[in-house]
């Protein structure tokens, strides 16, 4: 990748209480010599055709002239969860493995799609990329269609309903209903955005209350 576009609103925050974005510019990408795709950036009279033509353009454009520019006190909680980030991840990832592969075992579940699960699609790919720790969200499909994971969701005590992911506390959300609300019934099918499943993303806490309140 020539540049990672990041958003630092999720884990690397942590607790949901800051938006904000990473922009990562390897300064490798030769804009000169994709002049007709990105005129603005390999315009030879500024100072912008250069490798690090993208990176002075965030800084110049973006930041200096529009504001686009993290405000201080957001600065500041998302240095606060950085502190914490190594400690938090080891949590998450294993708590989330716990429960993905206590959640497929469980009657009522029809499907747990987590790449950590042994035998399917994506496991070994996962294994190779992230040595055994495979994030802490992931969806379940439960029995029922939009009636079961209404049921679920309604019944979640300490899984809060909630679109944000990464945060310390556990979140549930069903996307069939928000997030991709607007797509058609066949591309949701299509996606595997069956009506029955509900993303979790597993915060930190005990994972015996998790279980507790998702059983
Ligand atoms: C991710 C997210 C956003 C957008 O944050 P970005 O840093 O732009 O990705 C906004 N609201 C919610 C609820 C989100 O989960």
């Amino acid at each position: 990748a020539d540049i990672v576009v990041h958003s630092s609103t999720k884990f690397l925050g942590g607790h949901g209480a800051t938006l904000s974005g990473i922009v990562v510019d390897g300064s490798t990408f030769d804009w000169a010599a994709n002049a007709d795709r990105y005129p603005q950036l390999a315009d030879a009279e500024t100072r912008w055709g250069e490798r690090r033509a993208f990176e002075q353009y965030v800084r110049f454009n973006q930041l200096y002239d529009f504001g686009a520019t993290l405000s201080p006190f957001n600065a500041f909680l998302l240095q606060q969860g950085l502190e914490t980030l190594s400690l938090r991840l080891e949590r998450h990832a294993a708590n989330a493995h716990e429960l993905a592969l206590w959640l497929a075992e469980q009657p009522g579940v029809e499907s747990v799609d987590y790449a950590g699960l042994p035998g399917g699609r994506d496991f070994e790919l996962a294994q190779r990329l992230y040595g055994g720790r495979s994030g802490s969200v992931f969806s379940v499909t439960v029995e029922g269609g939009l009636e079961g994971a209404r049921t679920f969701i309604d019944h979640l005590c300490v899984f809060s309903r909630m679109t944000n992911i990464g945060d310390t506390r556990s979140l549930a959300i069903h996307p069939g209903t928000t997030t991709h609300v607007n797509f058609t019934p066949e591309r949701r099918a299509a996606l595997g955005i069956h009506d029955g499943l509900v993303r979790l993303s597993v915060g930190i806490e005990s994972v015996e209350d998790l279980r507790a309140d998702l059983a």
